[in-house]
């Protein structure tokens, strides 16, 4: 059983065709409010096929039970639900290109029926499966209505983790698919701000977002972008507890360099400072046209310091090498009488006798590090109380 746009041409209606797999037909449900099963949720679209044989025209017509109650038709509903584009029902104005799920641009084709679940003397509910979409040149872009539910559940889980007027808007939209009441006109407006908002937002997440187009890919992306909890302070651990305090500071490495927006902000004036040097070998990395990435890291000296997480002097800029070997403490970075160095650590030096260790290659840094790698501006170079202290935690 489908939802599907009636062939004929121009502004066409919906119509429900093909029998369900339990042997539902169409004409066993005339009168009675069709409501959709999307996900965990049922919503009462107060959507029906009318009996009178003069309205119906001998098709099974998807009509508003009350034609001024406040509530759009039955495509429009689906769209706002899983918060798709505006769509269209004039195939003429169909817009043309990739991708196909753009505001004002595509058709709502058809609409598949898993099953037609239960009936009573008021309704009946069915299953929705997956959402047609075409335009004039793709003949159809599918979306599989489980899965999507449960992305757009996972974003009302972590509301608290987008900007504010995100998950505003996200929480009007949860409220009214739980309400299990037709989505009103107000649902439709609610997705075209949700997508001037991503786009306003995507950059602060290093997220692409094109206008007007599906807004949950890049809602996803922002979510996977930001913040893993934080861990414990480093202070609250026993000193003794060395294998415990190990774990702890990889995992404050791993929240200092995704805490989202606060991060890439952090990194951003690391690299201006830097301008994309790694300050132990000199390698200059930026991302260009033939490098995707910039081959430059902003590291932390000390990611547990709260106070001065995002101050450039708690950064430096190291290649993925040096990186590595800063954070693994074989590297470390000193200053003395007014000259900042780049030492071997006393770990490391004991690890030279260890045949399965090369650091040929990391021996060759070893020395003063020139101005010219350091940033211009005093305040910004590498706190020396903050080296200390890495350096002192070390022992
Ligand atoms: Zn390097």
């Amino acid at each position: 059983m489908r939802i599907t746009k009636q062939a004929s041409g121009g502004r066409g209606e919906y119509e429900l065709a093909d029998d369900a797999p339990d042997g539902t037909k169409p004409a066993d449900l005339l009168d009675l409010s069709m409501k959709v099963v999307v996900g965990k949720h049922v919503i009462d679209t107060q959507i029906h096929i009318p009996r009178d044989e003069d309205e119906r025209q001998g098709k099974y017509r998807l009509r508003r039970i009350k034609r001024n109650g406040g509530y759009p038709q039955v495509s429009l509903q689906m769209a706002s639900i899983l918060l798709l584009p505006r769509p269209i029902r004039d195939e003429a104005k169909a817009g043309a290109g990739e991708p196909v799920f753009q505001n004002n641009s595509y058709l709502i084709k058809n609409i598949s029926i898993q099953d037609v679940r239960s009936r009573d003397t008021t309704s009946f509910t069915v299953t929705i499966d997956l959402v047609e979409g075409n335009n004039n040149t793709i003949a159809a872009d599918e979306i599989p209505v489980d899965k999507r539910m449960r992305t757009i559940e996972a974003l009302w889980d972590s509301l608290d983790k987008l900007p504010a007027s995100i998950s505003e808007l996200l929480r009007k939209h949860r409220a009214y698919v739980v309400s299990g009441k037709p989505m009103p006109n107000a649902a439709t407006s609610l997705v075209e701000e949700l997508q001037k908002e991503v786009a306003r937002n995507c950059a602060d997440y290093e997220v692409s977002y094109s206008d007007q187009t599906d807004p949950l890919p890049a809602l996803q992306e922002m979510l996977r972008s930001v913040a893993t909890d934080r861990p414990p302070a480093i202070e609250q651990i026993e000193p003794e507890a060395i294998e415990l305090k190990k774990r702890v500071q990889e995992k404050w490495l791993y929240y200092a360099a995704h805490r989202g927006p606060a991060s890439i902000r952090f990194r951003k004036a690391v690299m201006a400072a830097y301008e994309h040097t790694c300050v132990a070998c000199g390698s200059r990395f930026p991302k260009t046209r033939i490098t995707n990435q910039s081959g430059i890291d902003a590291a932390h000296i000390l990611p547990w310091s709260e106070y001065d997480l995002d101050k450039v002097s708690n950064g430096l800029a190291l290649c993925r090498l040096h990186h590595w070997a800063f954070d693994q403490r074989i590297l470390q970075v000193t200053f003395r009488n007014g000259i900042y160095s780049i030492e071997l650590s006393a770990p490391a030096l004991a690890q030279l006798t260890e045949p399965k260790f090369s650091i040929t290659v990391l021996k060759l840094v070893v020395g003063q590090i020139p101005l010219s790698r350091l940033p211009k501006s005093e305040k910004d170079r590498p706190d020396p109380r903050l080296l200390q202290r890495l350096v002192d935690e070390a022992v």
